[in-house]
C-alpha cells in the first residue's frame, strides 16, 4: 500500500552504517563516493550491465577488434621493462581459450587482480606470439555474482570499494526495505498510467537486479522520469511562488487614438513576421495580466527581436508607466539607444498635466559615461515620470536610480536574470509593484533544455527570419590562402570584412598577440593596400570607438578582431566573416560571430578557417556549413556536447541528474514539465502532493533550488 511505504525521506535518514557488512573503514569507502544512506545505496547506480548470456566467449574474439569477454584470472605478475616502465602481466581465459592482459604504468594491477576472480574485459584484441592479447584493456571485476544479468557498479579503487562490495550492500538494502513495506510511491497511479511507469519498489529493486535488460530500461524509465519531475516541480513551484507573492502592474490593453504600440507598429517600414506578432500578443497577454511578466524571448541574429522590445517597453508606457532597456555594455547600450531614438522619435504620450494633453516621448541614455549634468537631470526627472523609456547599462537597477513607475524592464542578452535582481527592481519603483522582465537571448537552446535551465520563465520563441534577408554562404576552407582573394575582391566591390582571431586557450593576453600577429600579417602580406584596423580587449575604450566608429563609416575594409566583435555589433555593408581556426570555437560562438554579417542586403559568406583534430570539431564546422538556423545548431551542440555545458555549473554540485539526460530523454522533459505545471496548479496543488513536494526539497534542498533560479 502506497500509504504505509517507506518514503525516501525515511531511507535517508537511515546510515548505511546500519546494513550488516558496513564497518567504520567500508563506511569511510561509501562516504567517499557520496553514499552516507541507504538512499544514498540505492541512488547509487550500476554504471552498466553484463549480459552473461551475451557475452562473447575468448574464441569468438576476432584480431583486431574491440572485444569484450568474461575470463577467469589465472595468474597475475609484474615487472620492469627495459626503460623502466612497471608492467603487469595477466593470464586469464574461459572454456574457450586463453588471453593474455598487459597493464603499462598500473602497478596496482597486480593487487587489484588475483588468482581465481571473473572480471569481464574489454579492449581491442591482438595477437602476440601465437596468442591472444588486450593491451590495458578496460577491467569489471565482477566477484562470484551468479545470473544472467550482472550489474557493474561504479568502482573506486582510491577508496578501495570493488563492485561487488556495493552489489552486496545493495543487495541488503534492497532485502530490508522491501521485506516489511516496500517503498511507497508518491506519484500518482493516475500519472504512471499515463506514461506506462512501473511502480517506484519495483523500479529500485530492477534497476539494481534485473532478470533481463528489457526491465533494467523499464526501471530506467521510471526513475529519470522522477528526477525530472522533481526537477520541474522545484521550479514551477518556484515560479508560482514568484508570481502569487509579487504584487505586478495590470497594464492597459490595446486601444485609444493614440495607442503609442499601434503608432509604433504602424509606422514601421515592414511587415512584422509572424513570429514577431505572436510573440507581441505572448508579451501583451502576459502584461495586461496583474502577476508579473518574467519571460525569455530567444531568437537568433536577425530575428527582430528590438521590435518586439520596443512593443513591450510601449506597452508600459501606454498606460502612464515607464520602460528601461538594459544591455550588458555601454557600446551596446548607446547602439540601442540610437536605434531606439530612430525608431519612435517624434513620437507623442499622453500627458494630462500638459496643455495640449500630449508631450513628445523622453527617451534617456543612463550609462556610467553618462555626464553628471545629465545625471542630475535624469535624477529629477525619472522619478517624476517625464522620462518615459531609460536605456542603459546596469547602471540602470543600481542603487541611487529611482523610477516613478517602472512597469517593463527588457535586458538584452542577459541569460540568466534572478530573485535578487528582481528584488532590485521591486526597489528602483516608488510603489511596491514590480515591472514586467523580459529577457533577451539570442543564443538559442534546445527547447527541452531551456524547460530546465529556465523553468522558472515562461519562453516565447522568434523562430522566423523577416523576409528579403539574403542567405550567408559558408564555406569551410583548410587553408586561409584561398580566403584572402576573396576577401580583396570584396572589398574592390566596396563591402567590408572581419577576419576572427583565433581563441588562444582563452587567456586574454595570448588573444591579444595573435590578434596583434594576424594584423600585422595581414596588412603586410595578404591584405596589403586594404585598411585594416583592429580591435581586441587591450585596446583602449576610446580607440575602440575609434575603430568601430571608422568601421561603421566605411573608412576602414577589414576589421581584425578577437571575439570582443561577437555580440550585437552592427554594419549591414560587412559581407565577409573570417574566423581563423575555426575548430578552437564553439558552435554558439560561430553562429554569433557568423550573424555579424547577411545584415544588409548583398549575400555574404561566412570562411571557417583551418584543420580540424577531433570527429566532434568536424562535426561542428559541419553543422554550420549545413544551416544557419540556429535552434537546429543548438540541437547539434547538445548531442554533441551533452548538458553538463547547459548546466554549467550547476553539473558540479549535487545535483539529482544521475540518470536523467536532458539529451537523451527529451521527450521526458516535456512529460515532466506538463506534470508538474498540473500537479503545482495555482499554487495549492503541491498540498496534494505532500510526499512529492518532500523529496522536492530532499533532493533539491533550498540552496539547491536557489543555485538553479539563480545566474
Ligand atoms: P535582433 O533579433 O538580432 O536584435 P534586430 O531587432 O536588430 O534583430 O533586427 C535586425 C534587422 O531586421 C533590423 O534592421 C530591423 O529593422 C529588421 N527587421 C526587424 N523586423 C523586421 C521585419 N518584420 N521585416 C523586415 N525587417 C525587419
Ligand atoms: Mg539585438
Amino acid at each position: 500500500m502506497a500509504e504505509t511505504g517507506i518514503t525516501l525521506r525515511e531511507l535517508d535518514s537511515r546510515p548505511v552504517a546500519d546494513l550488516k557488512g558496513v564497518g567504520p573503514a567500508r563506511e569511510k569507502a561509501l562516504s567517499a563516493v557520496g553514499v552516507v544512506s541507504v538512499l544514498d545505496l540505492l541512488g547509487y547506480y550500476p554504471r552498466r550491465y553484463l549480459d552473461r548470456s551475451r557475452e562473447a566467449t575468448v574464441a569468438e574474439l576476432t584480431t583486431g577488434a574491440e572485444g569484450m569477454v568474461l575470463v577467469r584470472i589465472e595468474r597475475v605478475s609484474a615487472r620492469r621493462t627495459r626503460n623502466g616502465r612497471s608492467l603487469v602481466e595477466v593470464r586469464c581465459g574461459d572454456d574457450t581459450g586463453r588471453l593474455r592482459l598487459t597493464f603499462f604504468n598500473q602497478p596496482w594491477r597486480e593487487r587489484q587482480l588475483r588468482e581465481g576472480m571473473q572480471a569481464v574485459v574489454f579492449g581491442k584484441v591482438d595477437e602476440y606470439r601465437g596468442s591472444l592479447q588486450m593491451t590495458s584493456p578496460v577491467v569489471d571485476l565482477i566477484g562470484d555474482r551468479t545470473g544472467r544479468i550482472v550489474a557493474v557498479y561504479p568502482q573506486s579503487e582510491a577508496a578501495g570499494l570493488h563492485s561487488w562490495d556495493v552489489d552486496a550492500l545493495v543487495g541488503e538494502a534492497l532485502r530490508r526495505t522491501m521485506k516489511v513495506r516496500g517503498l511507497s510511491d508518491p506519484v500518482p497511479a493516475e500519472v504512471r498510467n499515463r506514461y506506462r511507469l512501473v511502480e517506484r519498489s519495483e523500479a529500485y529493486r530492477t534497476i539494481h537486479r534485473p532478470e533481463g535488460m528489457h526491465e533494467m530500461l523499464e526501471a530506467r524509465r521510471r526513475l529519470v522520469f522522477d528526477e525530472l519531475l522533481r526537477i520541474q516541480l522545484a521550479l514551477v513551484r518556484r515560479k508560482v511562488e514568484l508570481e502569487r507573492t509579487a504584487t505586478g502592474i495590470s497594464h492597459a490593453p490595446a486601444g485609444g487614438d493614440a495607442d503609442p504600440v499601434a503608432l509604433f507598429l504602424e509606422r514601421l517600414a515592414f511587415d512584422l513576421t509572424g513570429a514577431q506578432r505572436r510573440v507581441i500578443d505572448e508579451i501583451t497577454e502576459d502584461m495586461i495580466c496583474p502577476v508579473p511578466m518574467h519571460r525569455l524571448l530567444q531568437g537568433d541574429v536577425g530575428s527582430g527581436k528590438t521590435v518586439v522590445a520596443v512593443a513591450c517597453l510601449l506597452t508600459a508606457v501606454r498606460g502612464g508607466h515607464q520602460g528601461a532597456l538594459m544591455a550588458p555594455t555601454e557600446v551596446l547600450a548607446e547602439q540601442h539607444y540610437q536605434g531606439v531614438e530612430a525608431l519612435l522619435g517624434g513620437m507623442t504620450v499622453e500627458d494630462p498635466n500638459n496643455l495640449l494633453g500630449h508631450r513628445p516621448l523622453k527617451i534617456d541614455l543612463l550609462t556610467n559615461r553618462t555626464t553628471a549634468a545629465d545625471r542630475r537631470r535624469i535624477a529629477a526627472e525619472l522619478p517624476a515620470g517625464q522620462v518615459d523609456l531609460l536605456i542603459g547599462t546596469h547602471a540602470l537597477i543600481q542603487e541611487g536610480v529611482e523610477f516613478g513607475s517602472l512597469g517593463a524592464v527588457v535586458i538584452d542578452e542577459q541569460h540568466r536574470f534572478g530573485v535578487e535582481q528582481r528584488a532590485a527592481l521591486r526597489d528602483r519603483n516608488r510603489e511596491e509593484t514590480v515591472p514586467d522582465v523580459l529577457v533577451m537571448t539570442a543564443t538559442p537552446i534546445p527547447r527541452t533544455a531551456a524547460m530546465t535551465v529556465y523553468g522558472d520563465l515562461d519562453v516565447s520563441v522568434l523562430d522566423e527570419q523577416p523576409p528579403g534577408r539574403t542567405p550567408i554562404e559558408t564555406r569551410w576552407c583548410e587553408d586561409e590562402a584561398d580566403v584572402w582573394p576573396v576577401v580583396c575582391s570584396e572589398v574592390a566591390e566596396g563591402r567590408q570584412a572581419y577576419v576572427v582571431c583565433p581563441l588562444i586557450d582563452e587567456s586574454e593576453t595570448l588573444d591579444v598577440s595573435s590578434a596583434e600577429a594576424t594584423f600585422g600579417d595581414l596588412s603586410d602580406g595578404s591584405l596589403s593596400g586594404l585598411r585594416v584596423g583592429l580591435l581586441h580587449g587591450r585596446v583602449g575604450r576610446a580607440e575602440k570607438e575609434e575603430t568601430m566608429r571608422l568601421f561603421r563609416s566605411g573608412a576602414l575594409d577589414v576589421l581584425v578582431a578577437t571575439t570582443v566583435i561577437e555580440v550585437g555589433v552592427d554594419v549591414p555593408n560587412a559581407t565577409v566573416m573570417v574566423i581563423l581556426d575555426a575548430a578552437r570555437f564553439g558552435i554558439a560562438q560561430l553562429h554569433q560571430l557568423r550573424g555579424r554579417v547577411g545584415r544588409g542586403t548583398q549575400v555574404s559568406q561566412c570562411f571557417l578557417v583551418g584543420s580540424v583534430s577531433t570527429p566532434d570539431a568536424e562535426e561542428r564546422l559541419a553543422a554550420l556549413v549545413r544551416t544557419t538556423d540556429g535552434f537546429e545548431l543548438a540541437e547539434v551542440d547538445l548531442d554533441l556536447r551533452g548538458e553538463g555545458t547547459i548546466m554549467g555549473e550547476r553539473q558540479k554540485g549535487r545535483n539529482d541528474l544521475r540518470l536523467a539526460s536532458l539529451r537523451r530523454d527529451r521527450e521526458w522533459v516535456e512529460a515532466a514539465r506538463a506534470e508538474a505545471l498540473a500537479m503545482v496548479g495555482d499554487g495549492s496543488g503541491m498540498d496534494d502532493h505532500p510526499e512529492l513536494a518532500d523529496e522536492v526539497d530532499l533532493f533539491l534542498g533550498e540552496d539547491e533550488s536557489d543555485y538553479l533560479l539563480k545566474s
